[in-house]
């Protein structure tokens, strides 16, 4: 089998280096991907947060990637689905070796690939947590795609390690689905997240974030019975005293991302310390000739927009290589890697008249006084969106919510929803009882309205993902 270009991997980056090639001529490639669909790990990601700037409004991850689905549908982008990628080897031709069930191991030749096979997660056995091995522990992103794709939930007491976005997010998402999150344990004096994260997504729920400590000991046998969380010191050794039992009987590790760099490596890649994926010149192409790489599997990045640009000229670059032929490969660029976070949150602030706006990833810290007069007096606002938010902060606050409804005769057990505007906070309870209750017929479509005036706040509840009629039983 022959094609001009190969991506590897069908997630927003895959899909829009593919799209980027497309439009600079390339009619002939392919992208092969392991999943049953594309997407990658926005399908899983079903919170708000995503396409700011692409595309100027605040969407799911499933449907960011729906949008890119279209696109590639529209242009019959061909894909290979359920496709493992297991080996690549540059020059002229690349060559590519996959394996699925109908054609088991097969190679394909092309004038170019474009790897972008995203990121994994730091294990347990990365971090030399002692203890036994019971049932219980999981790594935050399996623990996601457990609740958010296969509708079954890991665990009902959390203890989560790690206070990333990912380990913010699924504290939230544990408790939207019922558990109890007991708490956010963080070695760091700082949490590696957003702090408008930290605000919706721990302080809404009263979940607490112990910065400064971290899981010393797992107990249980077969399943996880607790964990032991102690304090550290500055140089992030537990102290010994500090130790606090904890019972819970799931355990989550969000402690951290790593390339997937095993085809990089395998095809002879050299690869960058510092970025932790494969060194590439100012073309993205990597020191194997005609294989380029763009998105998480060159280096992590925390925003799915910066991925689609970065990809998109990743596609540009080897359309140009297939159509122009190769160039000097020049010099080692490394691409920027924006400073991670490290937040906390104003020590001694005062709930009511300190706000963290969660508007956007700034996460500004407003203050609203209320005068004798009775108006209200913000400041600290860096934009229009932030004085709105804080008012209403004060007065009625207000939340979007996001969630799973079950399907019934679907090819998946549930869809992801969101409120289809903000709710009153107070309603968010009820808002989750009357999702909890409503099982829908496939085929579901994004944007299909699954439930009208929810918890009597005349905003309805809307499918943000595909599921086409399958065979798999609801939960
Ligand atoms: C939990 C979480 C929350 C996030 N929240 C936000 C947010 O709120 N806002 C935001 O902007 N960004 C967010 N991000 C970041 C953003 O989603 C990612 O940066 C982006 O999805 C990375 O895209 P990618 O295509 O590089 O990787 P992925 O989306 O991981 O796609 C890689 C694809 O490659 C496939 N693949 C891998 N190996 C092979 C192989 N050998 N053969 C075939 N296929 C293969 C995988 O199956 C996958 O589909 C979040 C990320 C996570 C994990």
């Amino acid at each position: 089998m022959k094609t001009d270009l190969i991506i590897i991997g069908g997630g927003p980056a895959g899909m829009a280096a593919a799209l980027a090639a497309y439009e600079k001529g390339i009619r002939d490639l392919l992208i092969l991907e392991r999943d049953k669909e594309l997407g990658g790990i926005l399908n899983q990601c079903i919170h708000n947060g995503f396409g700011l700037h692409t595309f100027k409004e605040e969407l799911t991850g499933p449907e960011y990637a729906v949008r890119y689905m279209d696109m590639v549908e529209e242009r019959k982008i061909p894909s290979l689905l359920n496709t493992m990628v297991v080996d690549v080897q540059g020059g002229t031709p690349c060559v590519v070796t996959a394996m699925n069930r109908e054609k088991g191991m097969f190679k394909i030749e092309a004038k170019a690939v474009v790897l972008a096979m995203g990121c994994r997660e730091r294990s347990r056995g990365a971090m030399n947590i002692p203890g036994t091995r019971p049932a219980g522990v999981y790594s935050a992103g399996t623990a996601q795609r457990y609740v958010n794709i296969e509708g079954r939930m890991p665990g009902r007491e959390v203890v989560v390690l790690g206070s990333g976005d990912i380990g913010l997010i699924m504290a939230r998402r544990m408790t939207l689905q019922g558990a109890k999150v007991k708490l956010v344990a963080e070695i760091m004096p700082y949490s590696g997240g957003l702090k408008r994260n930290i605000v919706q997504c721990l302080d809404d729920f009263g979940i607490p974030l112990k910065l400064n400590h971290t899981v010393t000991q797992i107990h249980g046998k077969e399943r996880v019975e607790g964990v032991t969380v102690s304090k550290v010191d500055e140089k992030l050794n537990p102290i010994p005293g500090t130790e606090e039992f904890v019972k819970c009987d799931t355990l989550l590790l969000s402690c951290g991302l790593i390339p997937e760099n095993e085809l990089s490596q395998g095809a002879g890649a050299q690869m960058d310390d510092t970025t932790a994926g494969p060194v590439v010149n100012a073309k993205l192409e990597t020191t194997v000739k005609g294989i380029f790489a763009c998105g998480n599997v060159l280096h992590v990045h925390d925003l799915v927009d910066n991925v689609s640009i970065e990809a998109e000229k990743a596609g540009e670059f080897a359309a140009d290589y297939i159509l122009n032929g190769e160039e000097d490969w020049g010099e080692a660029v490394r691409p920027k890697i924006p400073e991670k976070s490290k937040c906390t949150l104003p020590e001694g602030r005062d709930a009511g008249s300190q706000i963290i706006c969660i508007g956007c990833p700034v996460g500004c810290l407003i203050t609203v006084n209320k005068k004798e007069d009775g108006t209200l007096e913000i400041t600290g606002n860096t934009c229009k969106k932030g004085e709105a938010y804080a008012r209403n902060e004060v007065t009625a606050p207000v939340r979007a919510v996001t969630s799973l409804i079950r399907v019934k005769g679907g090819s998946g057990r549930v869809v992801p929803v969101k409120t289809a505007g903000e709710i009153p906070k107070g309603k968010i309870r009820q808002c989750l009882e009357e999702i909890g209750a409503v099982v829908a017929n496939a085929p579901v479509k994004t944007g299909d309205v699954l439930i009208q005036n929810v918890a009597g706040t005349s905003v309805s509840v809307v499918a943000t993902g595909n599921i086409p009629v399958g065979n798999i039983p609801a939960v």
